[in-house]
């Protein structure tokens, strides 16, 4: 791991632009969303992805989720269904993890999906998270920009204090306006496998009832330990 000290870009031309010129190299960027920071990372490149789990110290099995700019681009990469389609259509841009089955040719590393057959993707609502993605104008795999165990970001100076002399540079939108993280659905029958952001409800009064994670935990996000501040 490099010993260096992390950028801090300003949201605005020459930030964003600066953050695409690390994407484009590989390398690492935590970026506001309306959720949590997110420490982001080109998704098609193995050795970029291998760099987030290393920064994190996040066990391998557990998936990232895959950021893209709107619902044409997450088709590229996962295969939505009627009620998968009817979910982003209402709830994206925003806080809504959907896991989808991975679609054929979609040029994702598999580390990003630990190996599954399935993707978690969404479409962020942060403007400057938003600018990134059509600037980069790639998939950016994102998990929480926090060392493993320790509690989300929701400051550019959190992410900083947890993981400045292991990332690259960090976008800095301001305070996350959710300040939680987002809210993952997915499987047949459809199964709320994170609460976050988006209330349960507000899914249910358009997919009704979801089913509760099954004991194989698809989502090691809800490990107890997952929360879990130090
Ligand atoms: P984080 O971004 O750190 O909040 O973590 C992302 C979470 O998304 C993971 O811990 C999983 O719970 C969930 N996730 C991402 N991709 C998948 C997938 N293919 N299947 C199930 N859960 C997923
Ligand atoms: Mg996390």
């Amino acid at each position: 791991m490099r010993k260096t000290t992390a950028k801090h870009l300003t949201n605005d031309n020459e930030g964003i632009a600066a953050a695409v010129r690390f994407l484009n190299d590989g390398r690492l960027v935590a970026f506001a969303t309306e959720t949590v920071y997110g420490l982001g990372a080109d998704a098609r490149d193995g050795q970029a992805v291998a760099r987030i789990y290393d920064a994190k110290g996040r066990p391998q099995f557990n998936p990232l989720i895959v950021h893209v700019q709107d619902f044409d681009t997450a088709q590229r990469y996962g295969v939505f269904d009627a009620q998968a389609a009817q979910l982003a259509a209402a709830f994206w841009p925003g806080p809504l993890t959907l896991v989808v089955p991975l679609a054929t040719g979609h040029g994702l590393s598999p580390l990003v999906t630990a190996g599954l057959g399935t993707v978690g993707i969404r479409v962020p609502a942060h403007p400057l998270a938003r600018q990134l993605l059509a600037a980069f104008d790639g998939p950016i795999a994102a998990p929480s920009a926090n060392p493993s165990g320790r509690i989300s970001p929701t400051t550019a100076d959190h992410v900083l204090a947890g993981l400045s002399d292991r990332i690259d540079a960090v976008l800095d939108g301001g305070p996350c306006p959710v300040g939680l993280e987002s809210t993952i659905v997915g499987g047949a029958p459809l199964a709320l496998l994170r609460h976050g952001g988006l209330a349960q409800n507000d899914i249910e009064a358009l997919s009704g009832p979801l089913a509760a994670a099954g004991p194989d935990i698809r989502a090691p996000g809800q490990l107890a330990s997952h929360y879990a501040p130090r």
